[in-house]
Order: structure tokens, then sequence, then C-alpha cells
């Protein structure tokens, strides 16, 4: 045994590396200027994959308390957030046909982003939200919204207050559940007898597929595959009866359950396919999750060759965005001021902050019209269309484009 890990799903002994990333700090842990002067706790960024139901997860080092209770991440400062957002109201309620009696429920609903969607539709919004001051951003729009985590506690809760959700949704929240078995019984608990949910989080094929390990870090616990979600929700009492691949964080998958009793909901055609075509990859053999840490390995040689080269021939590296993946990423590969002078984030949550471990400081997009770099990297490439177009005028003075992931490409 290598450890004392034991699957947060099925409860098997965890003895099976996915990828190493070394030590690395909490990624959405901002460093203020008094905290430059101090020191910063590393973890391990060591996840394992379960050889009984395939679930990829990370161990749990810091309370989720401790991680999200004031988080620096405001989903309404990106443009193609909002506008997914919203094009995901007007496809629920085409689809499922919602209304004015309508309860939804959106777990993790951060500042309102989506919700206001569904608001303006004269449709009863709930958010649940664990961080205090972006709850508090959505409630000064009109959005009612609780400060709490969800779980089985929370649910009967609500469920006591009948608030029974007609559509309980949740964005890039499952991943970050520590305790997975009392959050999907709570999602049983709150659901409405013809209810839907929905959630989305990033696929774990997607991220091997395009060697995404920088979305790896330590408030995602869980890297979910198709087939081990639904032996999750199937053992709840849950069935995913549709699913549709996004291309939002790099590919996403939005699945669609009912209670497993619901036989008004069969199972889409796409669903099964995905299953079989996952089975036929090898999500379902051990054996196949033990490549994928020797390609990250290279890839950092690749990204650090590419940087020292270019360093040295006098080229000037500024950053965009200072998404929790940079962090992962320039944290791995000891990517420090040696390399990228500064970066840039909108928020100005970020801004004058440094980031966590390589301390890189965080200023405003104007910085890089003053300083004019030889290099942007684009940080959250996911975001690589938006940014390239709002920053265009980096080409007046021959500023190119980079992104490391999935692999180092200039982009003139
Ligand atoms: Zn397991």
């Amino acid at each position: 045994m290598i450890n004392n890990f034991t699957c947060r799903f099925c409860g098997n002994p965890l003895q099976h590396t996915f990828v190493d990333l070394g030590m690395s700090p909490l990624a959405n842990s901002y460093l203020n200027k008094e905290q430059l002067l101090q020191m910063e706790p590393f973890y391990p960024l060591h996840t394992y994959v379960c050889d009984k139901c395939y679930l990829v997860q990370l161990a749990e080092f810091q309370s989720p308390e401790n991680i999200f209770s004031d988080y620096a991440y405001f989903s309404s400062y990106s443009d193609s957030w909002l506008q997914h957002a919203k094009d995901y109201t007007d496809h629920m309620i085409k689809r499922f046909g919602f209304n004015e009696d309508s309860q939804v429920v959106e777990i993790a609903s951060n500042d309102g982003y989506l919700l206001q969607y569904f608001k303006e539709k004269n449709i009863s919004v709930l958010g649940i939200e664990p961080a205090e001051n972006v709850a508090s951003a959505a409630v000064a729009k009109g959005i009612p919204s609780i400060v709490k985590f969800f779980g089985t506690k929370t649910a009967t809760e609500l469920a006591g207050q009948k608030k029974h959700a007609d559509l309980l949704l949740g964005n890039n929240v499952l991943a970050h559940v520590p305790d997975l078995n009392d959050f999907i019984s709570g999602l049983k608990i709150l659901l409405k007898t013809e209810g839907i949910i929905t959630m989305e989080f990033p696929h774990l094929m997607k991220l091997i597929e395009e060697n995404q390990f920088d979305t790896i870090y330590h408030e995602h616990f869980s890297y979910f595959s198709f087939i081990t979600v639904n032996k999750v929700f199937a053992s709840h009492g849950l069935r995913i009866f549709d699913i549709e691949q996004l291309p939002t964080h790099g590919g996403s998958l939005r699945i669609y359950a009912c209670h497993a009793d619901n036989s008004s909901r069969p199972r889409e055609k796409r669903a099964s396919d995905l299953i079989e075509k996952e089975n036929k990859i090898g999500f379902n053999k051990i054996e196949f999750y033990s490549t994928f840490g020797e390609k990250v390995k290279e890839t950092k040689r690749k990204i650090l060759d590419f940087l020292i080269r270019e360093v040295r021939n006098g080229k000037v590296f500024a950053g965009y965005g200072a998404p929790a993946k940079g962090n992962t990423l320039l944290n791995y590969c000891g990517i420090r001021q040696d390399f990228i002078d500064y970066t840039v984030d909108r928020s100005p949550h970020k801004q004058d902050h440094a980031l966590p471990g390589v301390r890189i400081p965080i200023h405003n997009p104007s910085k890089i019209s003053e300083t004019r770099p030889d290099y942007l990297v684009i940080l959250p490439w996911n975001l690589k269309d938006e940014i390239i177009n709002q920053m265009t005028h980096i080409r007046d003075w021959g500023g190119k484009f980079v992104v490391f992931i999935p692999e180092v490409t200039v982009i003139e």
C-alpha cells in the first residue's frame, strides 16, 4: 500500500496512480501583500484511480469550509459563461416546459449568473451557495440565496420548507464535492417526483484526450467518466436518461437525471452510445489509466524547452488570466517570474494579488498595452477565442498569443 486513502464513492483502497503533479498550494488561494511575506501550505496533488469503480480522485487535504467560504471566482466576469447560462435556460424551458409554477434550485449558484435568466421568466428560483461573498452578490441582484453547503442535511431542511425542485441543477459542483454519497443522496431528497436534475462537470474522457492535466487541483476532488457517474447516481436511486457533450471548460458532460422509477423518461440513445464508446476506449479497465502520467511529464519538458529558448532569445512573456488551472500548470512546471513577468485578470478580486506558489503578480489588463510583451500566455485556454478577440491589439506591436495545453501552440 502506498497510502491510506479509500475511494470516496465505493470505499475500495486506492493504489493506482493516475497522475502525480507533486506538491502544490491550493489553487484559489491568491496572495495579498502581507501573505507574500509568509510561508504557504503546499499539499500533494496526486490523483488516484479506483480499480473497482474507476473514479479518478484526489484525497481531501483541506475542508471545503476552508476552500470555498471566501471564494474569489465570480462567474459573471466571463462573457462566454454568461451566454452559456442564458442558452441553458432557454433550452430547459423549451424542452421541459418550466413555467411560473415551477421551482428551480441551483447548487453552487455563485453570484446568480444563471438563475437571473430563470427569474426574468418569472420562474421561482433558489440559490444554494457556500461562499458568503459571492452569495451576497446574488442577493443584491434579487436572487434568493442561502449560504450553505449542499448535502442530505440542507436537502432535508429545504424539503421541510416545501422547496422540492422541478429542476435541480449544479454546474461545476459535482467535482468539488468531498462527500459524494451524501451530496447525491441530497439530490434524491430534494427532487420532485417528476423533477429533472442536470449537472455539468468536466468529462474525464476530454481531460485525457486533450491532455488537460491542469484542470486537476485540490478543490476538484473527483474526475468523472460517464460510466462512473452512472454507477454513482444509480446507487442512490437516480437514473441518468440523457447527456450532452459540451465545449465548456475544455469538454464537459451535462447529465440529465430523474428518479429511477420515473418511467416517463426513457434513456436516450446518445447516453447508451457514450457508455459503449467509453468502454471501447478502455475506461472500464485499470491498465488504461496508467499511461497518462508519462504524457504529462513530457508536456512539462516541452513547455520548459519553449520558454527557455524564447527567454534566452530576449523575448518577454506576460500571462492573461489567473484561473485555478493556471496555478496547477505553473506550479507543476516551476514557472515563475524567471519566465513570465506578470499576469492580468479582469476580476478586481484578483488584481493586486499574486498567484499562489509561483507568486507571479496579477495586474489590471491595461498593463499589457503599457509593457508590450512579445508573448501573451493564455492561461484559461478554454476561453482562448474570447481572449484573443479582446486582446487583438497586441498584434500592433507584433505580440503573439501562446497556449500550453494540449501542447505549446503559438498563435500569430
Ligand atoms: Zn471506487
